[in-house]
């Protein structure tokens, strides 16, 4: 079985699940991120992000390319000064995938990084890179080397700042979010002071910054731990879904496990009754370790067989059919660790100008995850939205940022939906999803804040309770609010 072919298993089963929503940004939204053009002040201007349900007006948007140094802090400092002369918010994002406006200043001036300037240090296994460096640049970086990120979100497209600002995690166990592997940020502060910030140094500041949705400055430069690439070979388990938190947690805790997720079917007539557990543990094998791979020529098979899930219970069937039997039939050998998270996530783009792709999370305590599965199964069929695909992931406890998702172990449930672009399918998906977090939040879970602006202000309260807190501290670095966003004027601005 060669390594394509695995992964188009991978794929297929949406183990990267990326771009499906990734892909807006590029088909319907090209203005967007990635533009090079420096606007001309004042010029109308609109911002929209991975969703393609958040036009925003803007005032500018400038791209900057500057190496960390002198000339990135001048032009911060130029568009921090003019925002503050003009009365108006700023905001730096990288990719702008997060799906609620979290990196759109409305009227305001944004700012995009374009650098993938990343430098090794093997002697401490961290690398300093550019706040704007994707994930891309970095396992281009760290491959050759023999290193790879130790965690990342399952796509490699993202900022690895906008990384720490969301505080993502992906599927490298037994890790915690991404913060948790941060050494370091420099960042131009709100007042244009330079500060370098980590545990030691400006704490209170770098707690608030990790998972702080760029709302107390522009990260500038960040310091980032490394992992050792090496060979992974897989191991399926099939299981009922209600089993699943106890052979997850298990496989973790036994320790010898280096990445792992799990599934679940989404057909109508057995939702969520039976369950996938993918481990992979590393290989006898270490002294032939190739080069991170793309996805190449058969992940557009795979594609097709994800896409054709939409509105078809037959193609459902196929999908796990194709993903439980066949996939861990024919695969098997073993696969770099970069390779399984180097993926782009334009793979699966839908191509559909009238779908929107969405994602939701939500962080379940292992105790009761059964009973989770039993909100769902109520409350997901019931919808009108069309479910494609969950990855179940474990992460390690976060108990340093101020909006934490995960005060103690979690399984994360990442949930992929294909959403019609209608106010009739938004506000259906709205009802479900506030369903799904007031069921999520009664049994000690809660979840998580990039995806769509759904949860009311109250649920967002009671699911973060840190929330006035944080709100609170960001005020005390940045008294004039220069620093706002979506997420900002959504639901903190009147905590
Ligand atoms: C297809 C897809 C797959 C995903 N998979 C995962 C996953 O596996 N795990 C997971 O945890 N999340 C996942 N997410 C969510 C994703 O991690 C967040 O949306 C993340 O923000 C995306 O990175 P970005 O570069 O697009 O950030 P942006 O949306 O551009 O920015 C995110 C936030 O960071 C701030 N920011 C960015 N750069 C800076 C900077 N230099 N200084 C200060 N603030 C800054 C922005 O203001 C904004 O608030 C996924 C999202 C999508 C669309």
């Amino acid at each position: 079985m060669g390594e394509l072919t695995r992964r188009a298993i991978l794929l297929a089963g949406g183990a990267t699940l990326g771009g499906l929503a990734g892909a807006k940004l590029t088909s319907k939204v090209p203005s967007v991120a990635g533009t090079k053009s420096l606007q001309p002040a004042g010029l109308a201007n609109t911002l929209n992000d991975a969703s393609g349900l958040n036009e925003t007006p803007i005032f500018r948007h400038i791209t900057l390319q500057e190496n960390p140094g002198e000339n990135l802090i001048r032009r911060i400092r130029f568009e921090i000064d003019e925002a503050r002369r003009e009365g108006r918010p700023v905001n730096v994002g990288a990719a702008r995938h997060s799906m609620g406006g979290h990196a759109i200043p409305r009227d305001g001036q944004a700012i995009t990084y374009d650098n993938g300037f990343v430098d090794l240090n093997t002697r401490d296994n961290v690398f300093r890179a550019h706040a704007g460096a994707r994930w891309s640049d970095v396992i281009r970086a760290l491959d050759p080397l023999g290193f790879g990120p130790k965690v990342m979100q399952s796509n490699n497209d993202f900022g690895v700042a906008a990384t720490f600002c969301v505080n993502a995690h992906g599927w490298p166990a037994p890790h915690g979010p991404m913060g948790s592997t941060v050494k370091s940020i420099v960042m131009v502060r709100p007042d244009g002071e330079i500060v370098r910030c980590s545990r030691t140094e400006n704490a209170p500041l770098f707690f608030l910054t990790m998972g702080g949705y760029g709302l107390t400055g522009a990260i500038v430069e960040i310091t980032v731990e490394a992992a050792a690439n090496v060979n992974l070979v897989p191991t399926y388990q099939k299981m009922p879904s209600r089993d699943f938190a106890k052979f997850f947690i298990g496989a973790i805790e036994r320790g010898d496990v280096n990445m792992a997720y799990g599934r679940l079917n989404v057909d109508r007539e057995t939702f969520f009754e039976d369950a996938l557990m993918i481990t992979y543990r590393e290989g006898d094998d270490q002294t032939e370790i190739p080069p991170a791979s793309g996805s190449g020529a058969m992940s557009k098979i795979a594609r097709h067989v994800f896409r054709a899930q939409l509105m078809n219970e037959t193609a459902k069937d196929l999908r796990w059919w194709f993903e439980t039997d066949l996939g861990p039939m024919i695969s098997g050998g073993p696969v770099t660790r970069n390779s399984l998270i180097n993926e782009p996530v334009v793979t699966l783009d839908d191509r559909d100008p009238t779908r929107t792709d969405i994602l939701h999370e939500y962080f379940v305590p292992p105790g009761r995850f059964a009973a989770f599965i039993d909100a769902c199964q109520e409350i997901i069929p019931a919808s009108y939205q069309q479910m494609m695909n969950i990855t179940l992931r474990y992460v390690g406890a976060d108990n340093e940022s101020l909006l934490s998702y995960a005060p103690a172990p979690r399984i994360a449930c990442v949930m992929l939906f294909s959403q019609e672009m209608t106010e009739r399918a938004e506000i259906d998906h709205a009802r479900m999803t506030r369903a799904l977090i007031d069921r999520v939040d009664d049994l000690g879970g809660t979840y998580y804040l990039p995806y769509r602006p759904h949860a009311s202000a109250a649920q967002f309260r009671r699911a973060y309770p840190k929330a006035a807190e944080f709100a609170a501290e960001k005020r005390d670095y940045d008294p004039d609010l220069l620093f706002r966003n979506g997420f900002w004027d959504t639901y903190l601005k009147d905590l």
